[in-house]
């Protein structure tokens, strides 16, 4: 069963929902190696896709995802507003004029939406970013293709490996964005941005299993 524009604006939906709910969550990480206002961001960000989202009714994936692209560069100050605005234009250039992504598709427009924040970021694995919850969750998404897994199984493993990275920038050396300030300090604590992109594959995987 392929991923529908109908699941494409469940999940953002959800999305929307999911990020509502974790405001304070992503906040309160942002506050010892930020400016606490990932959340804040993140939320204000989604509910402007939700506006946007009827006026894409009826249209195919890639225009939706290049939509909510653009909503977000719009109306997300800070660092992730631009960053998750070049992954979503990317991952909807990635989908261009398709109705129905199979495996293949959901693997290329993950590595589309990595490449354009890594891009935009200048952003490596190990910098303590949200790179570091994407990059494994490619490589996570890619072998499960190789296995022959199906697409709910490949967006769970993709999930799963995307936790799992996040958790990992737990001791890493913030190298990119405010995090860098802090230097040695910025080490034992969670990147609110990998928390942020783990709950965006959670909450795709949760909506099509
Ligand atoms: P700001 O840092 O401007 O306040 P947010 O708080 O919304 O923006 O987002 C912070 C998150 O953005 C960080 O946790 C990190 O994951 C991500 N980030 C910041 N700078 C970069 C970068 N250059 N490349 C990749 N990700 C980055
Ligand atoms: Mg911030």
């Amino acid at each position: 069963m392929p991923i529908t524009t109908e699941d494409t604006v469940r999940w953002l939906n959800q999305l929307a929902q999911v990020l509502h709910e974790n405001r304070d969550y992503l906040t309160q990480l942002d506050s010892p190696i930020g400016d606490a206002d990932h959340g804040i961001n993140m939320d204000r960000g989604f509910k402007a896709v939700i506006d946007k989202l009827p006026t894409v009714a009826g249209t195919d994936i890639g225009s939706i995802l290049k939509t909510v692209g653009t909503t977000l560069v719009s109306t997300v100050g800070g660092a992730s507003g631009p960053l998750y605005g070049t992954a979503f234009l990317r991952a909807g250039m990635a989908t261009s004029g398709k109705h129905e992504l199979y495996e293949a598709d959901y693997v290329g427009m993950l590595e589309a939406a990595l490449e354009g924040i890594k891009a935009r970021g200048k952003a490596q694995p190990g910098e303590k970013t949200m790179v570091d919850a994407l990059t494994p969750a490619l490589a996570a998404a890619k072998e499960a293709q190789a296995q022959g897994l199906d697409l709910p199984q490949i967006m769970r493993r993709a999930s799963d490996a995307a936790e799992a990275g996040m958790k990992a920038t737990i001791p890493l050396l913030a190298t990119k964005g405010r995090a860098s300030y802090l230097g040695e300090r910025s080490i034992g604590h969670q990147d609110p941005g990998a928390t942020s992109s783990w709950l965006i594959l959670k909450t795709f995987a949760d909506t099509m299993g």
